[in-house]
């Protein structure tokens, strides 16, 4: 059995990637900040159902410690680690002029970070098995800028240097690395959104709705697949055209 770790994957995005590749086959190791985000969820419950195994592990990705430790018992649990999705993220958000050092600085460490840590860990696991996937979920945010989301959009924009970085790198053994790029996905990161900027944002979506959690999840399945086996380096943008 192949072994799929998703970071920050109670809810969200992470928990529509982890359920997917749970129909798809993989065991799963869930990760998320605090137990407290697995209290009163059914995730595990909901992967178990699909006849894989499922573990949750509580690191902090933007611990470099935390994410050797978590690996560890990955691997030492499941044996190989054959995916990793890093998902984890938040938003600070505020206009450059008001930022603080803490919000920029924050952001930087669970967004970008985080990717240094969970791929040096993973990827070394990878290396030795030559073979692996790497999916990182980057954002329209680090393509194109936003206002209210220097730090956000800084990260994600890292992310897109790593992801063809480690593309590179580790293309020899078998390994390979994309990113996707969400738009507007209906979760509790956009749910903070106020009803004008909601309304704001469907006016230039070209098809004029939010994305959902499995829309992400099907292109991480597709990246994770066999029939992705010759693609590494890319970013997939996944917001119903709302940049052209
Ligand atoms: P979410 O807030 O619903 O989920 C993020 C998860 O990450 C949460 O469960 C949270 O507890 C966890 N997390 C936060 N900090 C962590 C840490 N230090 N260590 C471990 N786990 C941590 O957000 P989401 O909307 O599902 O976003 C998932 C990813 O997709 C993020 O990287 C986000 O930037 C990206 N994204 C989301 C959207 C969107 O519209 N929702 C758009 C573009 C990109």
């Amino acid at each position: 059995m192949a072994t799929a770790i998703i970071t920050g994957s109670a809810r969200g995005i992470g928990a529509a990637i982890a359920l997917r590749l749970a129909k798809d086959g993989f065991d799963i190791a869930l990760n998320d900040i605090s137990e407290a985000m697995f209290e009163n969820n059914d995730i595990v419950e909901q992967i178990k159902a699909e006849g894989v195994m499922c573990e949750y592990f509580i690191a902090d990705v933007s611990n470099y410690a935390d994410c050797e430790r978590f690996v560890k018992e990955v691997k030492a649990k499941f044996g190989t680690i054959d995916v990793l999705v890093n998902n984890a993220g938040i938003t600070r958000d505020g206009l450059l002029a008001r930022m603080s050092e803490e919000n920029f600085d924050t952001v930087i460490a669970v967004n970008q970070k985080s990717v240094f840590n969970m791929t040096k860990h993973a990827g070394s696991v990878m290396m030795k098995q030559k073979s692996g996937r790497i999916v990182n979920l980057s954002s329209v945010a680090g393509l194109h800028g936003n206002p209210g989301q220097f730090n956000y959009s800084a990260s994600k924009a890292a992310i897109i240097g790593m992801t063809k970085t480690v593309a590179k790198e580790l293309g020899s053994r078998g390994i390979t690395c994309n990113a996707v790029a969400p738009g507007f996905i209906k979760t509790p990161m956009t749910d903070k959104l106020t009803d004008a900027q909601k309304e704001k944002i469907l006016q230039v979506i070209a098809m004029r709705r939010y994305g959902t959690v499995e829309e992400i999840a099907g292109v991480v399945s597709f990246l994770a697949s066999k029939d992705a086996s010759y693609v590494t380096g890319q970013v997939i943008e996944i917001s119903g055209g709302l940049s052209m």
